[in-house]
């Protein structure tokens, strides 16, 4: 299954605490935020923010171990993970299809592994 990095699907192996994606709709992809010219839904401020984000994600060293720095998309939002892009989905693993209980617990959210009464880092 190939795996372009663009709308990926993310699969976690909690045990392994892995995170892999394969073909998806765009429950992963790669950690990008794009520039655009001034407009009614992209201001100065929008534009200025943009600008450190970037600037952040462009301080962050590449991954020895090659995998892509990729933003996980969840009902809850958005979370910086290293993914191993075209990796094969594990049975066991959790994915998109999964409910947002359990797609936090195996993420680690903070503030949502609470709800089933883990502490939150
Ligand atoms: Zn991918």
């Amino acid at each position: 299954m190939s795996c372009s990095g663009k709308r990926c699907g993310f699969n976690i192996q909690v045990t392994k605490e892995a995170a892999g994606c394969s073909e998806g709709d765009g429950s992963c992809f790669e950690a990008r935020v794009l520039t655009a010219e001034r407009s009614n839904f992209h201001d100065e401020e929008l534009m200025d923010a943009t600008a450190k984000i970037r600037q952040i994600l462009a301080g962050i060293g590449r991954d020895p171990k090659g995998r892509k720095l990729s933003f996980i998309n969840t009902n809850m939002g958005l979370l910086l993970a290293w993914v191993e892009h075209g990796a094969p989905v594990p049975p066991d693993a959790v994915t998109d299809k999964d409910d947002d209980t359990t797609i936090a617990q195996a993420l680690r959210l903070s503030g949502y592994a609470k709800v089933q009464g883990e502490t939150a880092s």
